[in-house]
Formats: structure tokens, C-alpha cells, sequence
């Protein structure tokens, strides 16, 4: 489909990440001014013309920047305290995909997966053979302590005095802690879908560990037949479920909403005893962001065009 570029078709949602909020948590102002400023500038990305694989790997590659997510700057910390960083992309106009995993020293893994997706024959790269890719295809490289904040040093000491391998934000001593992965998901002026996923896991990981932002069809996923989606959450649960191709076969195969396919999809993470949430807008530009963890760090523009920030359940938007 090459359609004609029409403004009204244009919808956006992006995540900072699942999971539980303490009881004494500030109202996270900060990280909704992010979101919100985030959300706003992308879509102008995609009112100026440019494509949902563009409005996603910007918003994404703004998120990892930021100190407030489990991604780039700020990440998560495996069990010998370095950072290893997982993004994805997905372009829905032909499935194309580009993922990494397990990298340390490239600046922005979202731009390195976009480059696997766009300047290689391959779909997913891993460890220092895709940081070796990103210094050939020219991309800033960085050494791993660029990534840690304090914050997350003291997570991953308390997470090895329990022996958890944890989600990145349960954490009651820290009311305004940093929060989870990154994601975007957006429908272009020309109907074309694109979702981009970042993360750095989980805290107190084992190395080599990959989750399931960098897997397609599990926690990044884009056809232009059914939704875009990104994900957050147990990573391993997301994987079982085959999050993403889950949603795409009940709403291809057995005419399902894209609400009732997500929440499905959803059910079957639970089974797998995983907690998350999603942001996937559906082809006709349906917008859908459950989760069944206790809060879901989220913008979404609609079509009103009015960007809209939420993290409980109950929140207003
Ligand atoms: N899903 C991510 C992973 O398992 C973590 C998260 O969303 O917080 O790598």
C-alpha cells in the first residue's frame, strides 16, 4: 500500500515500563513530563511526514537518553554490574526487523537495531559481534559505565542480598526510582505501522540473558495486517506467550479486537507467571494499553491529537 500522506490516520503510544509503585510514591512528575514532551515532539516527526519506523526509533532513542527508564542511560545491571542492553524494531509495511542483544557500548541500541534492520541481511545481533557491526556501520560507541547511575548500583546490591532477579522499579526505599523499559508503537500519515522496544532487563540478571523486546513477535512486533505492539514486563513469560504474534493470530485469524486479543495474550503471560503490560495500536487505529501489573508508565496521542500521560489504573490520561 503506498497511500497519500493524510494527518488524520496518525496515532502514537509509547511506555516507560510495568510493574508496582510503592505506597509512599511521589506523583512521578518527572517521568510524566518526559512522556508527555516525548509523546508530543514524536508526533511532530510524523506530522512533518516522516514515517512510523522514524516517530518510533526518535521517541525510543529520546527514552534511552533519559535517566528515568530501564534503558540506555539508567539501565538495569546484570549480576557482574554491567549493563547489557536489548532493543528492537519492527516495520509493519513488510515485517522488517532489526534487534539486538547483550550490547554494552553502543550508544543507542535502538539506532543499532534500526541499522541491523535497514544495512544488514540479518534480524538480530548479539554481544560484541553487533557492537564490532555498530563501529563498522559508524555509530557512536561509548564504554558501559556511560550507562550506570547510582541508583541502579544500589538496586542490583539490594536485588543480590535476596538473590532476586528483578523487575526494574519494585524498589520501597526509592519513592521516585527510576522506571522500566522503553517503547513506542505508531500508525504514519500513510497507515503504515512500526513499533521499537529498549530495555536493560532485568536487575541481577545472568549475563548473556535476553528478554523480549529484542525478539519479534514477542515483545516488539508490526504488520501492517493486524497492530504494531511493544511490550513490558517478565520478559521470559512475554517470550512463552509469544506476545506479540499471539495478538496478531486473534485478530487475523479469529476476527478478535485488538482490546480482546491483548488481553488475551495477556492471560497467557499471567499463566506463564509473567507481569506487564503493552501499548499496541491496531490497523484501523485502535489504541489499546493494558497491563495487569500495578502500573503502566504511558502516552498516547489519539484522534484528537491532544497527548494524553497515565501510570495508574484509574488515571484521567
Ligand atoms: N521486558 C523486559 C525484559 O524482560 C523488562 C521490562 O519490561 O522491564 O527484558
Amino acid at each position: 500500500m503506498n497511500a497519500p500522506f493524510d494527518a488524520s490516520r496518525i496515532r502514537f503510544a509509547l511506555h516507560g515500563g510495568a510493574g508496582e509503585l510503592p505506597a509512599n510514591a511521589g506523583p512521578q512528575d518527572r517521568q510524566r513530563a518526559a512522556l508527555r514532551d516525548i509523546a508530543e515532539s514524536a508526533c511532530r516527526v510524523l506530522r512533518e511526514g516522516g514515517s512510523a519506523v522514524d516517530a518510533v526509533t526518535f521517541a525510543v532513542e529520546r527514552l534511552e537518553l533519559c535517566p528515568l527508564f530501564n534503558a540506555g542511560i539508567g539501565a538495569v545491571l546484570n549480576r557482574d554490574g554491567l549493563p547489557e542492553l536489548d532493543a528492537a524494531v519492527a516495520r509493519g509495511e513488510d515485517r522488517g526487523c532489526g534487534a539486538v542483544a547483550a550490547v554494552s557500548r553502543v550508544a543507542s541500541p535502538i539506532q543499532l537495531a534500526r541499522a541491523v534492520m535497514e544495512r544488514t541481511p540479518h534480524v538480530l545481533l548479539v554481544g560484541g559481534g553487533a557492537e564490532r557491526v555498530a563501529a563498522d556501520l559508524g555509530l557512536t560507541m561509548v564504554e558501559p559505565a556511560h550507562f550506570i547511575i547510582p541508583l541502579r548500583l544500589e538496586q542490583l546490591e539490594a536485588a543480590k542480598r535476596t538473590g532476586a532477579i528483578a523487575l526494574d522499579h519494585v524498589d520501597d526505599d526509592v519513592p521516585d526510582a527510576a522506571f522500566g523499559t522503553v517503547g513506542a508503537v505508531a500508525r504514519d500519515g500513510r497507515g503504515h505501522l512500526a513499533a521499537a522496544t529498549s530495555t536493560g532487563g532485568l536487575t541481577n540478571k545472568l549475563p548473556g540473558r535476553v528478554g523480549d523486546s529484542a525478539v519479534f513477535g514477542a515483545g516488539t512486533f508490526a504488520d501492517d495486517s493486524s497492530c504494531a505492539i511493544s511490550c513490558t514486563g517478565t520478559g521470559e513469560a512475554f517470550i512463552r506467550a509469544a506476545f506479540g504474534q499471539n495478538v496478531h493470530g486473534r485478530i487475523v485469524f479469529r476476527g478478535q479486537s485488538i482490546d480482546q486479543a491483548c488481553a488475551a495474550a495477556l492471560d497467557d503471560v499471567r499463566r506463564a507467571n509473567g507481569v506487564g503490560g503493552c501499548i499496541a495500536i491496531g490497523r484501523d487505529g485502535t489504541i489499546s494499553l493494558p497491563f495487569n501489573a500495578g502500573v503502566l508508565y504511558r502516552a498516547w496521542v489519539d484522534q484528537s491529537g491532544i497527548a494524553k500521560v497515565a501510570i495508574r489504573r484509574d488515571d484521567a490520561g
